[in-house]
């Protein structure tokens, strides 16, 4: 995705993967504020590491808990930040959907949904109703940001649905498993929904597929891929990098698989 993007906007970037032992992640990042690298993409499982060895936050690093990219800024203090929350408004906005005065419906609530939890409030949702396997996450996370928690079940869910504009996924069901929907079954989708999910390999989940079928529109999880790494690569380079390469990015990293 970077050298993709670095290539198409003229930017002097090296960018690399590099694993990082959970117990070598303090020293990590010393090597980073004496120089080694100027900013860094944090995954899993260092988001909320990331965020408490960081010099700094930014407000949305601070809301959600967790770190996705830090900024080494002068004297080589790191700043964290969370891009998972533009990435996620940004994708949907895309789509033409905004979820101000939303009933947003969210499952999950590990990383991704903390993140999707923050955009809903953020965006003033009206609604926002949270469903996870283990129900204590899902009642942690709804009274860090105002929610509702509901039982991941056909029973709860249905009679929601016909209430539900935005369906957020943001559990890891569907990953690596075509087949597997989080859903259980009973809940019915409808024509007047957004679903987005943030699985994004397949790219087309069994979710999707369903939504899609249902009439529903739909926004895959590469999107806010997308959105999120534009909004790091502002971060560090400062560079003005709008959402109009965001199209081509996105088939090229469908392309790439
Ligand atoms: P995480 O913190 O490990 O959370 C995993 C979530 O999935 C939890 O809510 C967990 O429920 C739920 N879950 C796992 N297995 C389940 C099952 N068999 N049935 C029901 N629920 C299950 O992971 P994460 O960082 O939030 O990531 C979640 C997904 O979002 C991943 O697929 C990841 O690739 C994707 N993601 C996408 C982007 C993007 O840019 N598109 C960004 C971040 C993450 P419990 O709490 O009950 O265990």
């Amino acid at each position: 995705m970077f050298r993709w993007l670095a290539e198409r906007l003229g930017l002097a970037l090296t960018y690399e993967a590099v694993r990082v032992p959970a117990e070598s992640l303090a020293a990590f990042l010393e090597e980073t504020r004496a120089g080694r690298w100027d900013g860094l993409s944090v995954t899993l499982p260092h988001k909320q590491n990331a965020l408490v060895l960081a010099d700094r936050a930014d407000r949305l690093a601070s809301r959600t808990g967790a770190a996705n990219c830090l900024v080494r800024g002068p004297e080589g203090r790191l700043v964290a930040h969370n891009t998972d929350v533009e990435g996620i408004v940004q994708a949907l906005d895309q789509h033409g959907v905004s979820l101000g005065d939303a009933s947003v419906l969210l499952l999950g609530a590990g990383g991704a949904a903390r993140a999707a939890a923050a955009a809903a409030r953020e965006e003033g949702a009206l609604r926002l109703w949270i469903a996870n396997r283990h129900p204590t996450r899902a009642m942690e996370l709804a009274s860090a940001f105002g929610g509702e928690a509901v039982p991941l079940t056909a029973d709860a869910l249905a009679p929601l649905f016909p209430l539900v504009d935005v369906l957020l996924q943001g559990t890891s069901v569907g990953l690596d498993a075509p087949e597997d929907s989080p859903l259980p079954p009973g809940c019915v989708l409808h024509d007047r929904l957004t679903v987005m999910d943030m699985v994004y390999r397949p790219l087309r989940t069994r979710l999707l597929r369903d939504a899609e079928q249902a009439g529903a529109r739909t926004v895959d999880g590469l999107w806010m891929l997308v959105f999120q790494g534009l909004a790091q690569l502002r971060l560090w380079t400062g560079a003005e990098v709008g959402a109009d390469v965001a199209p081509g990015l996105h088939q090229h990293l469908a392309e790439a698989g």
